[in-house]
């Protein structure tokens, strides 16, 4: 595919009490942006709800430099609302750059999306060839890295986040994309073109502390898994069978027992306590799972919007 000579490319950034990094991210997008003159760069920033002076900083920073613009949220909405978000505000451009204000993306790195993007990729993908995590969350990651490879038909690159450059095909089959518990990654993976990928190092967050929490990353997973893999509900038809099989045999065992006339003392209490705390638990899991798939269901039909927003500055 050919693209245009001076192509207009966004970069959709979530900000969620980004404050500390903000001069920093600016002053290095800035310089991006005078590099390469020959692209028309504007920036959406995502304001998640924060509670510090992001939204002054950035509309200050619009009334300055057009280029900047700002989506302000009611509340706090979550990173992939806030990246639903971002990407409804950029239609006209033809390529979009997606990434984290925190500096963990460098934004030295967008002009080499850009040429594996003018080189003909619709998706290029920044892959991480080292990443800062230690500890829990490390082992997290990994984890759930290698359990989501194993059971979605849609595998993600293991070491991509949200940094990334869409095409403008790519975004609008994702502006069309309705559903509510999003797992940008995957659906990334979903939606498909033709993909590219650039290496880069993974740096510490610039300033501040990460806001996505242990807890907020585990239900980041869970959307991902359950919202790409109907496994969990058919291990549980698997798990069902065997124990049904398990039992059927152990009841011909007994029959065929009893009608040889084998006495045996009448013994079993531990094997009896054990069987119906494993059963039970079996059953609760199920239900557990089952619980997964109705919470979201529920959610989908109710068809809130996913996001509210307060105040939009630099829009026409
Ligand atoms: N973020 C957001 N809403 C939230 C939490 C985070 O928009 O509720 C933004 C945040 O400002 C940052 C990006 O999402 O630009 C990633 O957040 P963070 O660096 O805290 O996550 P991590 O790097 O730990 O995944
Ligand atoms: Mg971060």
């Amino acid at each position: 595919m050919t693209r245009p000579p001076s192509p207009a490319i966004a970069i959709v950034i979530p900000v969620y009490n980004e404050e500390p990094v903000l001069p920093e991210l600016l002053r290095r997008l800035t310089e991006v942006f005078d590099g390469h003159p020959d692209i028309r760069w504007t920036t959406v920033f995502v304001n998640d709800g924060s509670r510090d002076g992001t939204v002054a900083l950035i509309s200050a920073l619009n009334t300055r430099d057009p280029r900047f613009k700002l989506v302000d949220f009611s509340r706090n909405f979550g990173h992939q609302a806030a990246l639903t978000a971002g990407l409804a505000h950029v239609a006209e451009a033809d390529g979009v750059v997606t990434m984290d204000a925190d500096l963990q993306d460098p934004p030295e790195l967008i002009p080499d999306l850009v040429a594996a993007w003018r080189g003909g990729a619709d998706v290029v993908l920044a892959v991480r060839r080292s990443r800062q995590e230690t500890g829990v969350r490390r082992l997290g990651f990994d984890f759930f890295h290698k359990v989501f490879q194993k059971l979605t038909d849609f595998p993600i690159e293991a070491n991509t986040g949200t940094f990334c450059l869409l095409g403008k095909n790519a975004v609008g089959a994702f502006n069309q994309l309705s559903e509510k518990h999003r797992f940008f990654p995957g659906l990334r993976a979903w939606v498909g073109f033709k993909q590219a990928e650039v290496f880069y190092h993974r740096k510490e967050r610039a300033a501040g502390t990460p806001a996505v929490t242990l807890h907020k990353l585990v239900r980041y997973a869970l959307d991902g898994l359950f919202s790409f893999s109907h496994l969990p509900l058919r291990a549980l038809t698997y798990a069902g069978l065997m124990i049904a099989g398990l039992g059927f045999a152990v009841g011909l065992f007994f029959i065929a027992r009893r009608l040889l006339g084998i006495e045996v003392a009448q013994t079993g209490f531990t094997t009896l306590v054990t069987l119906v705390l494993f059963l039970g638990g079996i059953q609760l899991i199920g239900i557990g799972v089952l619980g997964e798939y109705l919470g979201r269901i529920y959610d989908e039909v109710k068809r809130r919007p996913p996001y509210i927003i307060k105040n939009r500055h630099g829009f026409e």
